[in-house]
Order: structure tokens, then sequence, then C-alpha cells
């Protein structure tokens, strides 16, 4: 099925039931309202001149519009490429030229960027035909305008699994985003995948605070929860007081969130004033989250459940989930293999043998969620996706004896000390026990001997005096000796993606401007 059936083909069952809740203003949109917004959008979009296969960028934080856009542009045969809202013009323009979309939907605060990046394009010789306004603005076409569209939907033939329904960019952690093309094949079908282990129920209310520009949030806060009946709280941005405002006031049962708010709920003082006891359960992906951390989250907002993934971008997004209804699932583990998906470790030097329970190395992962490929890229492609159609992670991983999957961490980010290698996931793990310790980020920084040694960025809680020698005893103390810290720095923020990655890439360039 094309995505928009996919996700709202039940949306008349759920009729007045609350499809999506502004969190700020606590106006709803029915699933009705919902899936007729999406028919006139299409129509509207239609009449704009979009036609099946041509790309449509959708640069928005996340609003109640958002998926009345979203799947309105993909039931009109559209692919959306989902812009952050956090990119500059240079990075819109770069997304803009690279995906070669020519329509581009935005909000008024983010209307200076896209007209910037709109006007890089145009002195190109490649002007964008048209800048859509959701909340309206002087000279451009609205949302209001789209819902106003008379006459029905464009029937466009959609081939589910040729047709690219999203190019998202991936997050651009290790190098440059690259565009990954998804067919609404490899999105329904992941989205059925989980079903299995994890499903939100009817009419739960889901907190969507992560953004809906990337895959990981338009997959779990949209695509499932829409598909399932709940209803999806949405939230412009992470601000943790109005996010704890939020759940008391809407009763919120579902945080789905990435490591740094998880940090934040586990350690940060705001949470006490707040009565978070709706909250059932929590499900964190996107990057490692300690289980120390996780547990003291799951304690203080008394969880029934804590739930993790693993995936990326190239994975529509998911390979590896806990099941809802598991009772003790592994300590620290991300998940169990979804169905119909296949996992081969591989052993990371050279001859890349496959490796049994408990060994660490290399993720492979083949299954029908895995994308169709990189857009324009083809060699790209070849590199990450083999002759037998197995996707190369570059996540290093182990399967524990109980079939759990734990995460070690990115190959590419594991430090080489001496003949060794450091994850710099571990280390962080250590330094956040720290109860002085608000926030830590790990990278390598090249030693003497030519090889690396871990170096901390290390955030204190307000008022401690925590000194660069204690931090690095404390971490002394619990880890093998090749694994200490050696250099410490104290700073005001880790560097972040909006995704909620560590960028490691941003700590090593300052260093070697040094
Ligand atoms: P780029 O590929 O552009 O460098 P990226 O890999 O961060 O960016 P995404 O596709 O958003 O882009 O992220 C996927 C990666 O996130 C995975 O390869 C893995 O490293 C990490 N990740 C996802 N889930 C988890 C998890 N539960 N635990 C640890 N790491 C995770
Ligand atoms: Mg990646």
């Amino acid at each position: 099925l094309p995505i928009h059936d996919a996700v709202l083909g039940a949306a008349e069952r759920y009729g007045d039931r609350p499809a999506l809740v502004d969190g700020v203003t606590g106006e709803s949109v029915s699933y009705a309202r919902l899936a007729e917004a999406v028919r006139r959008v299409a129509a509207g979009l239609a009449g704009a001149g979009v036609r099946k296969g041509d790309v449509v960028a959708l640069f928005s934080p996340n609003t109640t519009g958002y998926p009345m856009a979203f799947y309105g542009a993909t039931r009109a045969g559209a692919t959306v490429t989902t812009v952050s809202s956090l990119a500059t013009p240079g990075e819109v323009a770069c997304q803009l030229r690279d995906s070669g979309a020519r329509l581009l939907i935005t909000v008024t605060p983010l209307l200076p960027t896209a007209r910037k990046a709109a006007d890089l394009l145009a002195a190109e010789g490649r002007p964008l035909a048209e800048i859509v306004v959701l909340d309206g603005a002087e000279g451009h076409r609205s949302l209001a305008d789209l819902l106003a569209t008379t006459g029905p939907a464009p029937e466009v033939e959609i081939d589910p699994g040729e047709d690219v329904a999203v190019l998202p960019y991936s997050s651009g952690t290790t190098g440059l985003p690259k565009g990954v093309m998804l067919t609404h094949r490899s999105i329904a079908t992941n989205l059925a995948q989980c079903d299995a282990l994890y499903r939100p129920a009817e009419g739960e209310r889901v907190l969507a605070v992560l953004p809906f520009f990337h895959i990981y949030g338009l997959a779990a806060l949209l695509n499932q929860p829409l598909r399932c009946g709940a209803t999806v709280v949405v939230l412009p941005r992470f601000d943790l007081e109005q996010f704890c405002r939020t759940i008391e006031e809407q009763k919120v049962q579902a945080l789905i969130v990435a490591p740094p708010i998880a940090l934040a709920l586990a350690k940060h003082p705001v949470v006490e004033r707040f009565d978070l006891s709706s909250v059932e359960y929590l499900l964190c992906g996107a990057a490692p989250l300690d289980n120390g951390l996780a547990s003291a989250c799951a304690r203080r907002l008394g969880l029934r459940h804590l739930l993790q993934g693993y995936g990326m971008t190239e994975l529509s997004p998911v390979s590896h989930l806990i099941s809802r209804q598991d009772p003790a699932p592994s300590p620290g583990a991300v998940g169990r293999l979804l169905p119909s998906t296949e996992l081969r470790v591989t052993a990371l030097d050279g001859d890349g043998t496959d490796l049994g329970p408990g060994e660490p190395g290399e993720l492979l992962i083949r299954g029908p969620q895995v994308m169709k490929g990189y857009f324009g890229r083809p060699s790209d492609t070849a590199a990450i996706i083999d002759d037998e159609a197995w996707l190369h992670t570059g996540d290093i991983g182990y399967v524990d004896d109980r079939g759990y999957l734990h995460i070690v961490d990115r190959v590419k980010e594991l430090i080489k000390y001496k003949g060794y290698q450091v994850a710099p996931a571990e280390l962080e793990a250590v330094l956040l026990a720290h109860p002085e310790i608000a926030d830590a980020a790990v990278i390598g920084v090249p030693n003497a001997d030519g090889t690396e040694c871990p170096k901390a960025f290390v955030v204190r809680t307000p008022g401690s005096g925590l000194g660069a020698e204690e931090v690095s005893a404390f971490v002394a103390g619990q880890v093998a000796p090749y694994k200490k810290v050696r250099a410490v720095e104290f700073v005001e923020a880790v560097p972040k993606s909006a995704a909620g990655k560590i960028l490691r890439r941003e700590l090593r360039a300052r260093e070697a401007a040094r």
C-alpha cells in the first residue's frame, strides 16, 4: 500500500477520535478531519502543478499541519524530502539542489531561511517553482488555501515497490548527509514488521517532540501511532519544562525519545515539579542509552516499560525492538530482530567471518526495509549494500545468549589506543553515572606515539566544582587501564544533532583547530 493509505486507511473507523493535539494550544484534529485534509491538500498540490514523481521539500518543525502536508504530498504522487528545521540557508539549498525539489513547504518563522535558499538556487539558474507557507504569509499559498480546494484528489497510480515516498537525508553524523530513497513498500512493511513487538494502543496519547523531519520521528511519532488510532500530542521543540507540563496536562502515556531527553528526565531537578504519573512507557532510540541511565529514568518516572529500538535511516528505519510484552528484556539491549529481517555479525578485521553470540562485530542487515539506495549516488549505495543485499551498517554490536542485540558503537568512532580499541559510548556511560556530571562526550585525540587517546568533554551540574583529575580518577576506577580518559575539558554543552546524536566530528574539528 502507498504510505498515506497504510497510515490513514483506518482513519474513517477512528472518526471523531483525536489524531493530533497541539501540545501548546491544546487544539485537536480528529481522524476524520485529518483524512479529509490529506485529500484536499493532495488536490491543492495537484492544482499547484505537483505531478507524480516530483520532489516536494517539507521544511518545518513539528506542527499539526505537518502530517497534512506530508501525506497530502505523497497522495499527490510526490516524493517528500524532509528538511531539518534547524538547517541553514546553505544546507537547505544543498538538499533542494541534491534532491531536485521544485516546491518547498515551510512555516513563517523559517520563511527568511527558505527565501535565502531559494535565492541561492535561482542564482544557479534553477529557481523553485513555489514556496508554500503553511501558516500563511503575504503572496504565498497557505495550508488554509490548500484545504479550501474543492474537487476530488487526483487519481495517481503508485507502484509501492518502486516509487520513492520519502527522501530523508541521513543525519550527517559521520559525514555529509545523503538522500536515502525509501519506497512506499519499505516504509509500510517496516510498520507492519514492528507490530509484532510494539505498537501504540488505540487511543493512547503519544508525545511527539522528536522532529518529524527525521525518519525516527516520522515513523514512530506519525506513521505508527496514526496507523494504530493513537493520539499524537505535538510539540515544536524540546524544552524540558514545557515537555513535562504537556505530559501533565495532556495525560500523556507514551514518551518516544532520544537519549538527551532520557538524560534530562533522569537527572534534571525540574522533573520533580510535575505529575508525570500518566506515563506508562518510554521508547528510546537513535543513539546509545546507557543501562544505568535507563534504569534511573524508569525509576524516577515509575515506568512500566522502558523500550529501546535500533535502526538507521537506511532501514526505514527499524531492525530491532524491545517487545512491549517482554517482562524482562536483557539490561542494556536495544531489541530483538524484527520478523522477515536477517542479521549477521561479522569480524571487524579483514576477513569478515561470521561471529557467534557474545562476540562483537559489524552488524549486517537484510530485509524488505532496506532502502532502495542513496539518491544519485550509486557508488555510495554499492559501498553499503553488497551483492547479496546485505546492508553494512557501520555499527558494532553483539547478540547475547538470549537473542538480544547490544550496540557497542560505530566502527568509525572507535578510538585506537595503542593496540586497543576503545568505544567512546562506553566511557560516556561511565561519566554520566557521576552525580556531578550533567552530560559528556568522548573522542580520540592524537597521541605522541601516533595512536589516539580518549579525551572527555564534560558538562558539570550547576554549582559543581568537579576537577579534571577527579573525573579521570572516577573513570579509571571503573575501566581497564587502556580505556582511561587521558584528557578532560569542561564545556558548557555537548554538541548534538536534532535527532539527539552526539556530534563527535564537531569536537574533533575543534581539537584539530587548536
Ligand atoms: P550519517 O549516516 O549521515 O553519518 P547517522 O548515521 O547518525 O548519520 P541516522 O540514520 O539518523 O544517521 O542514524 C543511524 C545510526 O544511529 C545508527 O547507524 C547507529 O549508529 C545509531 N543508533 C540508532 N539507534 C541506536 C541505538 N538504539 N543505540 C545506539 N546507537 C543507535
Ligand atoms: Mg548513518
